[in-house]
């Protein structure tokens, strides 16, 4: 019987490369967003369920044990159908999700926002040069209060949207080094690097850079979690919640 990986991050990658390497039958599922997604080890699908009810039938006709949600933090709609789908499937879900950077000491010049849109007006109250981290499906939200700006979006695949003059584009794909992204902010002449609280290590060197080069940093709090839904933060603690359904 089949764990299902729900992915598109480093961390559901590597689950499934450790249950592969544990000899476990393992589907991971990504929503076929980017257009070249690194890829899990193992099998993988692409493409949405058609929400909680698809995702409900897919569970039954695969024949699928348990359900990690292994999403971004930020992947509210799929955590949310997991979280009603697999109770009415009646299999077991595990959400890992990688902490955040909440606790960080020295948080100073971080400004916390609860969307996108306020974080656009906080980053133009401090400042008119701005770096953009926040990903491309968000940017439409950021453009309001940053028209006027001199903005650097960088992003994993190209936009579509029709952006202010003002604006340039950077394709890049992390992990990122702490020199690459010091020259990232000082080569913008950034004022202000925005970013949502996504945690973790990949991308976490343009904190310190922002923090070395004295840049506000404007971060975006994280969707609530899913109430009543088992939660772990790193992947042998997912390893071992699924060893002991065993
Ligand atoms: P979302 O808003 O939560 O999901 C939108 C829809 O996409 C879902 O309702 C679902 O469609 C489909 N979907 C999302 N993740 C899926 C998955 N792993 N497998 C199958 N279908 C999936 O998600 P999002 O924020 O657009 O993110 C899309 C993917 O990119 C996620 O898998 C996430 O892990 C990854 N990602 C997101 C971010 C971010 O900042 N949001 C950053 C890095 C990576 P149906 O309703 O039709 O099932």
């Amino acid at each position: 019987m089949t764990v299902l990986v729900l992915g598109g991050t480093g961390e559901a990658r590597e689950l499934a490369r450790r249950l592969a390497d544990e000899g476990r039958p393992v589907l991971s599922s990504l929503a076929g967003r980017v257009e070249r997604p690194r890829l899990p080890v193992g099998d993988v699908r692409l493409g949405g369920f058609g929400g909680a009810d698809g995702l409900v039938r897919f569970l039954s006709e695969e024949r699928v044990a348990v359900v990690v949600d292994a999403t971004h933090p930020f992947a509210a709609r799929i955590s949310a159908s997991a979280a009603r789908a697999c109770p009415a499937a009646g299999v077991p879900l595990l959400r890992l999700a990688r902490p955040g950077w909440g606790g960080e000491a020295d948080a100073g010049r971080w400004h916390w926002t609860d969307d996108l849109a306020t974080a656009g007006a906080v980053a133009a109250r401090l400042g008119d040069r701005v770096v953009l981290t926040t990903g491309r499906q968000g940017l439409p939200e950021l453009v309001p209060a940053l028209s006027h700006a001199a903005v650097l979006a960088r992003v994993v695949d190209p936009v579509r949207d029709l952006l202010p003059e003002g604006w340039r584009v950077l394709l890049d794909r992390g992990p990122y080094t702490l020199e690459g992204e010091r020259a990232l902010l000082s080569g913008h002449r950034a004022g202000v690097l925005v970013t949502k609280d996504s945690g973790g290590e990949m991308t976490r060197p343009k904190l310190d850079a922002a923090r070395q080069l004295g840049i506000e940093v404007v971060v975006v709090r994280r969707p609530a979690a899913e109430p009543g839904v088992d939660t772990v933060t790193d992947v042998q603690a997912a390893l071992d919640w699924l060893e002991q359904l065993r």
